[in-house]
């Protein structure tokens, strides 16, 4: 089974990778309908009648259908079994409109379950279904996999003794439908550190200051990492289960993942190099085969992976084959770090996406620490309050190694972002060659100051003999007119 196809009757083409979900009607679509008036939506949108959607329609059906698949018997059941000397007090099942107003991120729906013990001690516990649109052509197997990979990654953490949920897979004899992909997890009480919330941090001065109880949770933050510290691996993938239900590194399975088709993910690996070569050449062979991402933006995917491959390639300290590796968690935003009102850090949730690698990657900094917009600055020097006072909450707790981790960490911040979605700015490439010090390898002084426009001339040149390339530009796309008629649609 491949990734799904474009929504377009009778295209056997397979729906972008990337950016193929159209905002207007949820569907997805492939590289030559995403923007084709055949594809109705592209017309109000270029005509700006773009109506706006309704948040119904972005989860209808699916969210009634999943509820209506639930047999609240089954869960009951399934979590009695998993926590012995447990009763299931109530199973939080809300109406449709209820669940779409509460639902929290992209990819799950969370069924609230109560739990008293014998001596009436209370307590809560999640039932996470996977939910198709979360805007990814994913087939069923894929978010099996990633499911698979969240629930290792958290039992290894928690037996590891890490605060992060407690969690349960669902039982292989489950009576419940095989449409729902679902775990059990603990509730992790706590909230997101307010101050780091995006909707604060979207009016934050570029580098705002640090309050004490800021310094505080931030140190809390250190603590955890450090208990993060001691589960370690010997690859570089995501944690999985072998035959035998022990837990193991197996492929990495990724949020974006580097094939349309089985078996969706490669590896495990035994150094960075070979990680991102393969993640950035994978997505090269996306591009050229057209499923990665749609016309407008394909050429400079290319030449930033190109670009990407060049550094990648001219890094010693990425051919390191010795572990032991560390997880990293795949999306590190603010709301997944639960935290008490005096900001000790109560455990870190949702490890969908996680994955093993070095200790510089796993211990750069977290996302939430990091400046607004990274990637509208070359310069690694200056480094924000927030960065600053993990860098101190380190060394004070006599760990001057994460410390360092902290200080030279952006440039696997941005390496991690941008090969997740084939995109980079022209700041973060320059950064990256020289936080790696590409440029005294490769021969190659970059510009300290260059448009993107000239970025991209200048890499055509750079890249003229890539054949992959050649072929991107010797057939280009262009957009379809607008048929006349379609000018005045209402
Ligand atoms: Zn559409
Ligand atoms: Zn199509």
């Amino acid at each position: 089974m491949s990734f799904i196809n474009c929504a377009i009757p009778n295209c056997i083409y397979q729906a972008l990778v990337e950016r193929g979900r159209c905002g207007l009607c949820c569907r997805q679509y492939c590289f030559y309908h995403l923007n084709d008036p055949v594809h109705h939506c592209c017309i109000l949108r270029k005509t700006n009648k773009w109506p706006g959607i309704s948040l119904l329609k972005m989860k209808e059906p699916e969210i009634s259908q999943l509820l209506s698949l639930l047999d609240e018997k089954v869960i009951v059941s399934e979590i009695e079994t998993y926590i012995p000397d447990h009763k299931v007090t109530k199973v939080h099942i809300k109406s449709t409109e209820d669940t779409i107003v509460e639902l929290r991120g992209g990819f799950d729906l969370l069924i609230k379950i109560d739990l008293e013990d014998v001596g009436g001690q209370s307590q809560s516990w999640f039932m996470r279904i996977r939910k198709r649109s979360s805007g990814r052509p994913y087939p069923d197997e894929v978010l099996r996999m990633n499911l698979e990979s969240e629930v290792a990654t958290c039992q290894a953490l928690f037996e590891g003794g890490v605060d992060v949920p407690q969690t349960f897979p669902r039982p292989g004899d489950s009576k419940q439908h095989p449409k729902l992909i679902y775990c059990y997890q603990s509730f992790i009480p706590g909230d997101a550190w307010p101050p780091f919330d995006p909707v604060t941090k979207f009016n934050d001065p570029p580098n705002p200051p640090v309050d004490y109880l800021t310094l505080n949770h931030i140190k809390s933050v250190a603590k955890w990492f450090i208990q993060l510290e001691k589960v370690q691996f010997d690859k570089i993938g995501s944690p999985s289960f072998d035959t035998s239900g022990k837990i193991m590194v197996g492929p990495l399975v990724e949020g974006e993942p580097t094939k349309a088709i089985p078996p969706y993910f490669d590896g495990p690996f035994t150094s960075l190099k070979e990680r991102y070569l393969n993640v950035i050449d994978s997505k090269l062979r996306l591009l050229r085969n057209r499923e990665l991402v749609g016309p407008d933006s394909e050429i400079y995917s290319y030449l930033v992976l190109l670009e990407l491959r060049e550094i990648v390639e001219n890094v010693k300290e990425l051919e390191k084959k010795k572990g032991p590796f560390y997880v990293r968690h795949a999306d590190d935003h603010s709301d997944h770090c639960r935290a008490t009102e005096d900001g000790e850090v109560m455990g870190v949730i949702d490890w969908e996406w996680a994955y093993t690698t070095s200790k510089e990657e796993a211990f750069s900094s977290p996302d939430t620490l990091l400046p607004r917009v990274l990637s509208r600055t070359d310069d690694d020097h200056i480094l924000t309050h927030r960065e600053e006072a993990l860098i101190q909450a380190y060394e004070s707790l006599n760990r001057p190694d994460l410390a360092e981790c902290v200080r030279e960490g952006r440039k696997y911040s941005r390496l991690m972002r941008c090969l997740h979605h084939a995109w980079a700015s022209i700041h973060d490439i320059r950064a990256m060659r020289k936080g790696f010090k590409v440029d005294l390898v490769a021969g190659e002084a970059y510009p300290t100051e260059e448009s993107k426009e000239d970025w991209v001339e200048r890499m055509k040149l750079k890249y003229a003999d890539d054949e992959g390339l050649k072929w991107v530009l010797d057939n280009p796309v262009f957009e379809p007119e607008l048929p006349e008629e379609c000018l005045e649609v209402k």
